[in-house]
């Protein structure tokens, strides 16, 4: 694209295409890896009911304070072929793994939301810093609960309420939406686990599983499903739509608009995408959940 087109361009509008294009993708991978070294740490320290903050990360063998450039993430473990470069102990392999998937989470929420999500530019990139937030979250509980059996409040108790706040932000058909998702989350494991006791007469989910769906639910409501992508085309009727959203009845194919932004961006992929997007909330509801056969609380 020529010089002259981005110098014609409203700054909020050269602010959305930086975000969509390259540098976009860049930011979110780069983010993601970020959160990912910081949900390592909430990995190994929270189970062992350790500050998150102090001590700074140290070797876990020989106790030596890990320098930035160590700290690097996934680089440095490539760079150290994982060990410490004190004492030369081997780290575990999962540490790079977090990181690269929580990163690649980032950069499927940045496709979702930010490329091909619905409304203002602001409120998309506000939506790609709480599901990439929140799907390192879920990284995080799932290898928690896989390693120790246990999803811990201290994790969900405040996670429900600040999930379910941040749902006016997920563009969920009522405002209600997700604080009813939390509660029926709850109660839909509650059910589940009360049943399968009754029945089987031995536990077989927890209430930590419970307060996990509360979470999800809080965040994603009830349906699982945000009104930006559903009824886009019914909603910009009559409505001052930018051009961005698409026009009458071909929205499923999501044919871009007038808007030159849009017709850069959006393209054939997006049909795949809603394939995609449900998947990703299926893994969301099933992985942690699949991890585990017995969760307790604590
Ligand atoms: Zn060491």
């Amino acid at each position: 694209m020529g010089y002259a087109v981005w110098r014609s361009m409203s700054f909020e509008q050269q602010i959305e295409l930086s975000l969509i294009g390259p540098f976009g993708i860049g930011f979110a991978a780069l983010w993601g890896a970020l959160w990912g070294s910081f949900f390592n740490v909430v990995i190994c320290r929270v189970p062992a009911g350790e500050s998150l903050v102090k001590p700074p990360s140290h070797c876990r063998v020989c106790g030596e304070a890990v320098r930035w450039y160590d700290n690097i993430p996934i680089l440095s473990y490539l760079l150290l072929r994982g060990r410490c470069r004190h004492c030369g102990a081997g780290y575990s392999i999962r540490y790079m793994l977090v990181e690269l998937l929580v990163a690649a989470l980032a950069v499927v929420m940045h496709q979702v939301f930010v490329v091909h999500g619905a409304g203002e530019i602001g409120l998309r990139a506000g939506q790609l810093v709480i599901t990439s937030l929140f799907s390192g979250l879920l990284v995080a509980i799932s290898l928690i609960d896989y390693d120790t059996r246990l999803i811990p409040n201290v994790i969900t108790y405040p996670a429900i309420p600040i999930c379910a706040l941040l749902s006016v932000f997920m563009q969920l058909p009522h405002l209600w939406d997700g604080p009813v998702g939390a509660v029926g989350g709850y109660a839909l494991i509650w059910l589940i686990a009360e049943g399968y006791y009754r029945l089987r007469k031995r536990e077989g989910m927890g209430l930590g599983d419970a307060k996990l769906m509360a979470m999800i639910g809080g965040l994603l409501g009830w349906q699982g499903r945000s009104r930006g992508r559903r009824s886009r085309g019914r909603r910009s009727r009559g409505r001052r739509s930018r051009g961005r959203r698409s026009r009458g009845r071909s929205q499923r194919a999501a044919r871009p608009g007038p808007d030159p932004l849009r017709a850069l961006h959006l393209s054939r992929r997006a049909r795949g995408l809603g394939a995609a997007r449900r998947a990703a909330n299926l893994a969301a509801v099933f992985l942690p959940a699949a991890l585990t056969a017995r969760t307790e609380e604590r």
